[in-house]
This record gives structure tokens, C-alpha cells and sequence, in this order.
């Protein structure tokens, strides 16, 4: 049925699907790469989301490595990196009223030393990264989602867009667009953890045989305006303990820029506890009195949640 619609069809040299960090950086590599040896290479980019960045919603320490190679002027560039991490604190919590920081040699433990990193939103990253790509020739489009792969045989050769304008009841609505295929010689997945497309990849070409199993964790995040008094920017914490309920959960809370804070909690999927929720875990966490007491007189202004991949948890 769907093949006797007639679909649009664009060819590039190279289709990338999501406009995350990755999808990003790999089109500016191509398109850097296509300059250095003075060759033209069409790069498309399509991102899910409405806008770049609009489903990236995320406080972030970010450590500068990657991007000290890719554009090694960022700072001349007006990249968002505005907040140097200052401080780290971590905290183990043993209950809504008692926690204490924990003294560490930070060597030991990558992941609580942000000497040299940044704390920022990858969203603002993101528009940023895209901003930069497009000045060197890619072509992004936000607001379409890759929901087929086109296969000729068993090779990939391209995407199929999702339809547009479909009501809740499968009609077509007036502003109703068929899907498009976006053709490439290479066409790059770069849809984050457990992407639809990247299962479909993986079973297909049999890409997990022989592989531990991927372990993945829900991460809770929410953005927070917070009374200036309160605000200690490039502060970096990390809590662990209470409430974890038997998981090996933890929490961040990152001061940015503007009187804001990026907090979450993630919790690994791998719980034995059929009565757990995740969910409430992190609502119970923000009543611990360290943390309400940056919250009180602050206010939401976005939340969301994302699975994320992780390490195997240590068994308690
Ligand atoms: C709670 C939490 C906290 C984190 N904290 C940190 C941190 O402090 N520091 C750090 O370095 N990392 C952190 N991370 C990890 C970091 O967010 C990821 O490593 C990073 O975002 C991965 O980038 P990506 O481009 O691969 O995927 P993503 O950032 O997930 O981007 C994928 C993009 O592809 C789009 N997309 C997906 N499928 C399709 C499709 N079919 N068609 C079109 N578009 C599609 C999505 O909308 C999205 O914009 C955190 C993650 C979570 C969940």
C-alpha cells in the first residue's frame, strides 16, 4: 500500500539521522575532512525534534577533549562553555534529614574530579554545534523523524521520513505530507541510547551475537531557576545513598550559568524490586533537606526523562 505513494526523493552523499552531540560533530568531521582534500560532499542531517537541541534536555559537566579537536577556536566561536566547573562535592545521604560529604582523593574517581570541565546545556551546545555545521554546508532538518530504513538488498541506502498530518484515528488531516526518502551512499545512525532504528540495525545484522548484553539506566532531569543567593555557579555535586530502595542509584546537581541548576537522578534497569519506581525515587530525593533547600524558593522551568546506557551495576 505504502508503494504506491508517491514520495520525494533526496540523494546525498551521506544522510545522518539525530542532531545530538554525535550526529553533529560527525557531520562537521565529514564536511571538515571533504575540505582538507578539496572534494564536495553533501551532508544532510534530520533531526526528530522541532529544533535542534529541543529534545536534548540536559545539564551536563562536560569534559572538552573531543571538541578541543574538532574546533580546537571554540572559544572564539561563541561555543556555550561559560560555567568552568569550580568545585566538586560528594555526598552520601543516609536519610531525608542526615547526609555528609564524603572526603576523596578526586584522582581516584574520574567521574567526581571536573577539574577542566565545564558545566553547561547541551541543548544551547547543540544549537550551537549546529550552527557551526551549517556554516559549513550541511543540511539540517529538524522536525522529521527517520522511521524506515530503505534497504536494496541487505545494504542500507538511505531513510524513510515519517508521515506528517495524521489524526489520533489514522485519517489524513488537511496539512497531511507522505513521508521522503533521503537517499545516501553512507547513512549514519546517531539516534542516542536504544534508538528504533539502531535496534532494528542490530538485529538484522546480527550486531549484538556474541556481545554482553547493553545495561541501561532512566535518568530523571529537571532545569531549575534558583534564588541568586542559593546559586554557587561550576559547583558540581553528586549524591549517593538515600533513597536508593536497594538500587545502585545516584543523583547529580550541577550550578550553570544564569542562576540555574541542572539535577537528576538515575536509576540502573536492572532493580529486582517489581514495586519500585523510579520516578518517585527522584521526587523523594528533592525532599532531602540539602537539596529542598536549594529548591524551595526556585521554580521548575523543564523536566523530562531518557534512558541512558551504563556499566553493569555491583550487586549490594
Ligand atoms: C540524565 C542524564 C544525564 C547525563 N549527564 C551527562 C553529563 O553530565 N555529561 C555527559 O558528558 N553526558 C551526560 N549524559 C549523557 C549524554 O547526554 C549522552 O552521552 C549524549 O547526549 C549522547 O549523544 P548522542 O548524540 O549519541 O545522542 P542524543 O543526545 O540522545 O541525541 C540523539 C538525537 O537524535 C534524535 N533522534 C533520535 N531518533 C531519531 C530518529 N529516528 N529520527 C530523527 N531524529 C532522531 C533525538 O531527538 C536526539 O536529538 C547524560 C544523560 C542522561 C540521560
Amino acid at each position: 500500500m505504502s508503494d504506491q505513494i508517491e514520495r520525494d526523493c533526496m540523494e546525498y552523499d551521506v544522510v545522518i539521522v539525530g542532531g545530538g552531540p554525535s550526529g553533529l560533530s560527525t557531520a562537521i568531521r565529514i564536511k571538515q575532512l571533504a575540505a582538507e582534500n578539496n572534494e564536495e560532499v553533501s551532508v544532510c542531517l534530520i533531526e526528530k525534534g522541532s529544533e535542534i537541541g529541543a529534545h536534548i534536555l540536559s545539564g551536563n559537566v562536560f569534559e572538552p577533549t573531543a571538541l578541543n579537536e574538532l574546533i580546537p577556536d571554540w572559544k572564539d566561536k561563541g561555543a556555550p562553555l561559560n560555567s568552568p566547573a569550580t568545585k566538586d562535592v560528594v555526598k552520601f545521604i543516609i536519610s531525608e534529614n542526615l547526609s555528609f560529604n564524603i572526603p576523596f582523593p578526586s584522582f581516584l574517581i574520574p567521574t567526581f574530579n571536573n577539574h577542566g570541565n565545564y558545566v553547561m546545556s547541551l541543548a544551547n551546545f547543540c544549537r550551537w554545534l549546529a550552527s557551526q555545521a551549517e556554516n559549513l554546508g550541511v543540511e539540517i532538518f529538524p522536525g522529521f523523524t527517520a522511521s524506515e530504513i530503505i534497504y536494496d538488498g541487505n545494504v542500507v541506502k538511505g531513510i524513510l521520513t515519517g508521515e506528517m498530518g495524521i489524526s489520533k484515528d489514522g485519517e489524513k488531516k488537511p496539512s497531511y505530507q507522505p513521508s521522503m526518502e533521503l537517499r545516501g551512499k553512507y547513512t549514519i545512525f546517531a539516534e542516542g541510547c536504544r534508538g528504533h532504528l539502531g535496534k532494528q540495525l542490530i538485529k538484522n545484522y546480527n550486531l549484538d551475537n556474541d556481545k554482553d548484553p547493553q545495561h541501561y539506566g532512566i535518568g530523571f532531569k529537571e532545569i531549575w531557576d534558583i534564588a541568586p543567593e542559593d546559586h554557587k555557579e561550576g559547583t558540581v555535586m553528586h549524591t549517593m545513598g538515600w533513597p536508593s530502595n536497594g538500587t545502585i542509584s545516584g543523583s547529580y546537581f550541577y550550578h550553570g550559568e544564569n542562576n540555574q541548576v541542572y539535577l537528576g537522578y538515575v536509576v540502573p534497569l536492572d532493580y529486582e524490586n517489581p514495586h519500585l519506581s523510579p520516578f518517585d525515587e527522584f521526587q523523594q530525593w528533592k525532599q532531602q533537606k540539602d537539596i529542598k533547600k536549594v529548591l524551595e524558593k526556585g521554580k521548575r522551568v523543564a523536566y523530562g526523562a531518557r534512558a541512558l546506557i551504563k556499566r553493569l551495576s555491583i550487586k549490594a
